[in-house]
């Protein structure tokens, strides 16, 4: 059995997001959605909301679970008996950071390997930080987050005017 665990901040999941979930379906028996606890970081979604986010996008795949960690990510790896830490790369950007992060694990754990995969053309671009600047001022999201995030984003923004 063939675990990946993907983390992230998913503040919201974009489609960039979705496709790299949908590709791992292909190659993994499981797919463990991972979303990161992080206290320093101001999410405009809470975890629990981020997770809903998930949930409701990925119901077509039956090999996910959503779920959400804090703490080290190789011990959250172990716990779940998985082997893998899954990570999308897009443009130059992601190189630099996912590098360092993929190091720093190896050490802490040489038998989780981390094994990434390539954005697809359409999404090279696509971050939830982008999508977030975009509903804010009112832009349209649509074609870049999933149809349930796309309600949700509108929702946030229209009650913080409020
Ligand atoms: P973001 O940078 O959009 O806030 P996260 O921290 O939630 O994203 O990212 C979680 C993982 O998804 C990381 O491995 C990140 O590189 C990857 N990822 C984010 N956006 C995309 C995309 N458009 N295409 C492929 N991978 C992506």
């Amino acid at each position: 059995m063939l675990t990946a665990v993907y983390p992230g901040s998913f503040d919201p999941v974009t489609c960039g997001h979705l496709d790299i979930i949908e590709r791992a379906c292909r190659v993994f028996d499981k797919v463990i959605v991972a979303v990161l606890i992080n206290p320093a970081k101001e999410p405009l979604f809470t975890v629990q909301e981020r997770m809903e986010m998930l949930a409701g996008a990925t119901r077509h795949l039956e090999k996910v679970d959503v779920e959400s960690f804090d703490g080290l990510l190789v011990d959250f790896v172990r716990r779940r008996d998985a082997r893998v830490i899954l990570k999308g790369l897009r443009a130059i950007s992601d190189f630099d950071y996912e590098f360092q992060m993929a190091s720093i694990n190896r050490k802490l754990d040489p038998s989780i390997e981390t094994i990434f995969m390539m954005t697809s053309n359409d999404y090279a671009f696509l971050s939830s930080s982008a999508v977030k600047n975009l509903a804010r001022f009112g832009g349209c999201v649509r074609g870049l987050v999933p149809g349930n995030v796309e309600a949700k984003l509108k929702n946030k923004f229209s009650t913080d005017r409020r």
